[in-house]
């Protein structure tokens, strides 16, 4: 279903509560996981160190067409090489890095492939299980293409997943500049009533941009949700832990 433009406001809502397949978070233990988006360098340097040196790992999700840019300030194909052998999960982000919802089905479908594509060639990779939507926006135009080609697609909903849970339009919380004071808090919510909290941000950095998170608040998050006894799962993981099916 294409909407037309002035309803596209209403894509992410009606994906969320009516036409996205559930699947059922109802873990005996929370779990979390770190998403980056793009990615800055930054974030499979630093992002990953932090992640790794706590023993947990990570979703990166890219986008062919950002990688592929020489001097970008992007990560580059040996980033994302090293990445995939160290056990992080590298999921999907179109390739051009446009959002869904300014494409016609068939240019998404084409676009996706060609990160596939970007996937098998230049990463030596399967193609990714997971995706998440540029600019946070969902669309009722790609379910169909996102349905056969992923397991799940983040959003940008605020919120911790629980119960019923639309597999294409997963909640997550922003790690972003100013930095929101009650971060921490969705881990002590996490406590007291499990689900799957996803965080997502973008560069890592003493000087983040205002979409990226300062070191030490993605290390203590990190610690903080291990420290809370929540298991810190790539995305890919955490369905697996859930018992949704490939
Ligand atoms: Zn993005």
């Amino acid at each position: 279903m294409r909407l037309p433009p002035l309803l596209h406001a209403a894509d992410n809502m009606l994906l969320r509560r009516v036409f996205s397949p559930r699947i059922e978070v109802r873990p005996r233990r929370s779990i979390v996981s770190f998403t980056f988006d793009d990615i800055p360098a930054s974030a499979a340097s630093l992002g990953a160190r932090i992640l790794e040196d706590r023993g947990a790992r990570g979703t990166f999700y890219i986008a062919g067409g950002l990688i592929s840019r020489a001097d970008s300030g992007f990560a580059n194909v040996p980033d994302l090489r090293r990445l995939s052998e160290s056990g992080h999960e590298l999921g999907c982000h179109t390739f051009c890095h446009r959002g869904l919802r300014t494409m016609s089905a068939s240019d998404a479908a084409a676009d996706l492939e060609a990160n596939a594509r970007f996937f098998n060639d230049a990463l030596g990779l399967e193609r990714p299980s997971n995706f998440a939507y540029p600019f946070n926006k969902g669309t009722l135009s790609g379910l169909g293409s996102l349905r056969s080609r992923y397991r799940s697609a983040r959003g940008g909903r605020c919120g911790i997943n629980r119960g019923a849970t639309p597999a294409y339009q997963l909640s997550a919380v922003e790690i972003a500049q100013p930095e929101a004071n009650q971060l921490d808090d969705w881990l002590d919510d996490a406590v007291e009533n499990p689900g799957w909290l996803i965080y997502f941000t973008h560069d890592v950095s003493e000087n983040p941009g205002p979409y990226g998170s300062r070191p030490e608040t993605l290390d203590r998050l990190v610690a903080g949700a291990l420290e809370r006894g929540h298991e810190v799962l790539t995305v890919d993981a955490a369905l697996d832990r859930l018992g949704v099916g490939s």
